[in-house]
């Protein structure tokens, strides 16, 4: 895989989040000190892609542990969704001790997989550093993180902790407000997997690892907890 600046001053090839070249010490691009969060946001849905090389060139990356929390949060109640329509069964442990397990666990995960995939970019000789991709990882979910803030409290609202137990179905509650509520559940969920893929693309410029790595990295965060817990 390639992904390279090259030098205007002296033609050296340089990873994509240097700020002077490596050999001749001249700027590669402005310098960027902060992530503008809700700059960010915004670029977030306009163009992604100038999103995250943003966030990648960011000297400090502001905002991420708190959002990983809150995408950690969102993973575990999304994996609870997914496993109660699957199997139709009610679980057994209380609330806070799965959303605080699922929490932690999707936070480690996806500090794991960051570092995984910098290591795994380097095997394929392109030169990326974990911090960035941690912090391209976790922007990602921002359509999951505003679910939380939209979508929740409708859901709460509309269904008590129905929402997330299998009986009574929330479908036979109301089904025309849960199916509305799943399919733009779905949607952001869908938008941040392609959200992921062009992260993983911002980095390496290669179509099919950015869609194997971020396909991998939704049905362990996704999947796992549901298997556990089930
Ligand atoms: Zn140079």
């Amino acid at each position: 895989m390639k992904n390279v600046v090259v030098c205007e001053k002296c033609g050296a090839e340089n990873p994509v989040y240097r700020l002077t070249c490596k050999e001749c010490n001249s700027f590669l691009r402005d310098r960027v000190n902060n992530i503008d969060f809700w700059k960010t946001f915004w670029k977030i849905f306009e163009s992604p892609d100038k999103a995250f090389f943003t966030i990648i060139y960011a000297k400090n990356k502001n905002m991420v542990v708190p959002l990983i929390i809150l995408a950690g949060i969102k993973t575990a109640l999304v994996s609870l969704q997914i496993k109660t329509m699957i199997t139709s069964a009610n679980f057994g442990i209380d609330w806070l001790t799965f959303i605080l397990s699922g929490m932690v666990f999707a936070v480690l995960l996806l500090v794991g997989y960051a570092y995984l995939i910098t290591r795994l970019n380097k095997i394929f000789g392109l030169e990326t550093r974990f911090k960035d991709n941690l912090a391209i990882y976790t922007y990602a979910f921002v359509p999951l993180i505003i679910t939380l803030f939209l979508l929740l409290p409708v859901e709460f609202a509309l269904f008590g902790e129905y929402w997330y137990l299998a009986n009574p179905l929330s479908a036979e509650i109301n089904p025309a407000a849960a199916h509305i509520l799943l399919f733009i559940e779905t949607v952001m969920l869908l938008w941040s997997f392609v959200l992921l893929i062009t992260a993983n693309y911002v980095q390496t410029k290669n179509t099919f690892y950015s869609v194997i790595v971020s396909l991998i990295l939704c049905l362990i965060l996704f999947g796992a907890p549901a298997i556990i817990y089930g």
